[in-house]
């Protein structure tokens, strides 16, 4: 018999990371099956709802399968009980953000607002104070911006505060990876054999052995998380594929930016005005062209709210595209100012638009929104190695069992 713990504050400790409501779901179904990318060994949105109502903590953060839902909002739409299924798993999704971030700051953040405005106000007045304290000669009978903020100096700060952003999410990723893929518990989803059984709550329970993942399937695997990443390809199996187009554009927008600003920003940077077909130009007007567009849709969406996927909106899906609008059209502003030869108008945009940029790189990057790129595609990669290890466990039974 299976030794389940059942915790009775999940449900309200759950709750205050959003919009979470199960008691009203009635177990029609309709969500898991509208869902387009649920599938046997990943169901979703019902089952998880259900960890969360039983209060079955460690089963809730061995699951992969709020990172696997892309919010389409169709089992929204669906429910004709009003559960919100699809803010549901919004809401898991940074409720297990908060359980991977080991420094407690996603936690504060999504579950206050006074923190999550104090954290932008905070971070941008401490770049305002780098920004008086150290900045250049200001030269004002023209422009120049690598005097007033040497390329040189701000790369080197750029690369400092990323690296570390990057340890912060590497432990985090080690983290979602213990609970997920190594946590050892009764009800672990990776103990599975001989059979999936029916259990009292009404979703399927594996029971059996551990099951062992080699180290080889982590590594001929990896090729899942590389693809997934570059192409969040899933969400195109939703029933609206612009939503994957216009996804799949604002990272390609992000990342190229990313590339310009933070890797090759001495080549980016420059007071020469180069002509418009050299790529430091359109590489640059592509990036902040794909990020206005597209981030100014999101906002307009939440504002007029007609669509499912923004009915709700917590103040943390605010700042990731108001942040990240603010970013690109500084850097356009930067650009205008420096090219019409207005010096004074380029170094007070430039200096806003390194604020946006590093409370962009030290809030919303390690401890809000943006993980979400990380940790869906991690997920989808680990499940994918757990389907691929029990696959290869079941069979290496039945074998044995037949042999038998
Ligand atoms: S569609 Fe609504 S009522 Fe039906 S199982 Fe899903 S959440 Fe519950
Ligand atoms: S929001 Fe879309 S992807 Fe997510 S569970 Fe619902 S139907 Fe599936």
């Amino acid at each position: 018999m299976m030794n389940i713990k059942s915790d009775p504050t999940l449900l309200s400790e759950v709750k205050k990371f959003g919009n979470f409501d199960p008691n009203a779901c009635y177990q029609c179904g309709s969500c898991t099956v509208i869902c387009n990318l649920t599938n046997g060994s990943a169901s979703f949105p019902r089952k998880v709802m259900r960890y969360i109502l039983f209060g079955l903590r460690k089963l809730s953060l061995t699951s992969l399968e709020p990172w696997l839902c892309y919010y389409c909002g169709e089992c929204s739409t669906t429910c004709p009980r009003e559960t919100e299924p699809g803010e549901a798993m919004m809401t898991l999704r940074r409720f297990l953000t908060a359980k991977y971030d080991w420094t407690g700051i996603s936690k504060k953040l999504y579950q206050s607002k006074v923190w999550q405005i104090a954290a932008l106000i905070g971070s941008s007045a401490f770049m305002a104070l780098l920004i008086l304290l150290f900045h250049g000669p200001i030269v004002t009978d023209q422009v120049e911006l690598n005097t007033f903020a040497p390329a040189h100096t701000v790369h080197l700060f750029d690369l400092t505060v990323a690296l570390l952003v990057m340890f912060i999410l590497f432990t985090n990723a080690f983290r979602m990876y213990w609970f997920t893929m190594h946590q050892t518990d009764s009800v672990n989803p990776l103990k599975v054999i001989r059979g999936l059984k029916q259990n009292g709550f009404g979703f399927t329970m594996h029971e059996g052995k551990k099951i062992k993942i080699p180290l080889r399937l982590f590594l001929t695997e990896a090729r899942t998380l590389i693809f997934h990443a570059a192409t969040q390809i899933k969400f195109r199996s939703c029933d609206n594929k612009s939503r994957w187009i216009k996804h799949f554009l604002i990272v390609i927008g992000y990342i190229l930016m990313f590339a310009l600003v933070v890797i090759f920003l001495e080549w980016f940077q420059t007071d020469n005005i180069y002509p418009i077909h050299h790529p430091q130009r359109w590489l640059g007007y592509l990036g902040a062209a794909a990020l206005i567009y597209f981030t100014a849709e999101i906002i307009i969406g939440r504002i007029r709210k007609r669509e499912e996927i923004h009915k709700f909106s917590d103040l943390s899906d605010w700042m990731f595209p108001i942040l990240l609008l603010f970013m690109a059209v500084t850097g356009i502003a930067v650009h205008i100012f420096r090219y019409m030869g207005f010096p004074l108008a380029t170094y007070y945009s430039y200096a806003i638009h390194l604020m946006v940029a590093f409370t962009w790189l030290v809030v919303i990057v390690p401890f809000g929104k943006w993980t979400h790129l990380l940790y869906r595609s991690l997920a989808i990669y680990y499940q994918s190695v757990r389907d691929k290890a029990i696959q290869k466990q079941l069979t290496k039974e039945e074998a044995l069992d037949n042999a038998a």
